[in-house]
């Protein structure tokens, strides 16, 4: 069967994407090039928030607003169905740094709930509504949901290119041959700038590929209960004892090379952050390509040239924290071309085009 939308690429955005579009009753087909869910949403920390929010514009302020909430009704929702826990957990996030009077007035003004602390460390405030899931779980969820509603799922298939007749999608060339279709949602991440390219079409929004590692340390259930930040870096405790150390910004193209300067920089920011940690090893280490945008500004909504052609890509920094609203709004211009969207809302279409 012919299906109704193909979406190309299986991380978050293209994962939540279909899971409000199949609730629509869209006939989906999602492919990914490798498996679903192993690129930068795999390798995330899954904060539900951008750090230090009061230093974000609307647009991203406005995508991640009710992220917290979404997240947590996701769980409910995903949790009896399939059985796994995408571990939400309102944790908090310590700020290792001075709760000016910028900061509190902004708090304030966004009815974000903050608490000074004087305990440990010198001068700290706490955010105790900043929440976190953890991202191999989340797809996992979704993917089996998908699979129970239906959605055809192709893993290890390379969309090459979109064919058009006029300006009117009819067929995605994939490394297993083509596949009829009128209406192409592209959540390629970084990768979309190579599609588009082998697509060949005029406009394509601007989005580079930005690598981001992490080192993670297996200490033990307890030792930390909430997120800590300071000076760029964080550390996020999951309830098995697993502490997150995130993460570097590093601009080398399509490499997701880990390096043992990356490496000790994490670990020492770590260390100054928890000194405890010194009694335990790094586990694991990894590092994943976000899909980076201009002020972390992603793209959503039809592009303006060709007809049944969709984008929802470059969430940069924040794609887990934005993927339920960013996934609302591409829903909304799928099912009604955006009528009954927001003008905030249908902003996000026309951002970062060259
Ligand atoms: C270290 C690190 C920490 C992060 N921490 C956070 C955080 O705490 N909170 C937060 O909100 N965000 C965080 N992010 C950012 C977040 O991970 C990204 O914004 C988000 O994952 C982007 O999702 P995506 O689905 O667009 O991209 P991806 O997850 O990269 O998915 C794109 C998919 O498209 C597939 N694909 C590409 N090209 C093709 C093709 N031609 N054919 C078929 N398939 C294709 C790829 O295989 C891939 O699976 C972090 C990122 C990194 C790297």
């Amino acid at each position: 069967m012919k299906p109704d939308l193909v979406i190309v690429g299986g991380g978050i955005i293209g994962l939540y994407s279909a899971y409000l579009l199949t609730q629509r009753g869209i006939n989906i087909t999602l492919i990914d090039r490798s498996d679903f869910g192993q690129e930068s949403s795999w390798a995330a920390g899954g904060i539900l928030t951008p750090l230090l929010p009061w230093n974000y514009n609307k647009e991203v302020l406005s995508l991640t607003a009710t992220s917290s909430e979404d997240y947590y009704n996701l769980s409910k929702h995903l949790f009896p169905l399939t059985n796994i826990d995408i571990e939400y957990w309102k944790c908090g996030l310590t700020v290792l740094d001075n709760c000016n009077d910028t900061i509190k007035r902004w708090c304030n003004s966004h009815k974000l709930a903050y608490q000074r602390i004087s305990s440990l460390h010198k001068t700290h405030f706490h955010l105790p509504d900043i929440a976190q899931v953890r991202m191999p779980n989340v797809i996992k969820a979704l993917i089996k949901y998908l699979q129970q509603n239906n959605v055809t799922l192709i893993n290890n298939t390379s969309v090459h290119s979109c064919q058009f007749a006029g300006q009117q999608v009819t067929t995605i060339n994939t490394s297993i041959g083509d596949i009829q279709t009128n209406s192409v949602l592209w959540a390629s991440g970084a990768w979309l700038p190579r599609l588009a390219n082998s697509t060949n079409f005029i406009r394509t929004p601007l989005i580079t590929p930005i690598q981001g590692q992490i080192i993670a340390i297996q200490t033990v259930p307890g030792l930390l209960n909430h997120i800590i930040y300071k000076d760029g870096h964080y550390l996020i405790p999951r309830k098995d004892g697993l502490i997150i150390a995130g993460s570097t910004l590093e601009d080398v193209g399509y490499n997701k090379h880990i390096t043992d300067s990356a490496r000790n920089i994490l670990w020492q920011n770590s260390l100054s952050m928890l000194p405890e940690l010194n009694d335990y090893e790094i586990t694991h280490q990894w590092a994943g390509l976000r899909p980076g945008s201009p002020a972390n500004i992603p793209t959503i909504g039809p592009h303006p040239d060709i007809k049944g052609l969709y984008l929802n890509c470059g969430h940069f920094r924040y794609g887990v924290a934005m993927a339920p609203k960013s996934a609302y709004i591409i829903s909304g211009w799928i099912l009604d071309n955006g009528d009954s969207l927001s003008t905030q809302d249908r902003s996000y279409a026309s951002s970062n085009f060259t």
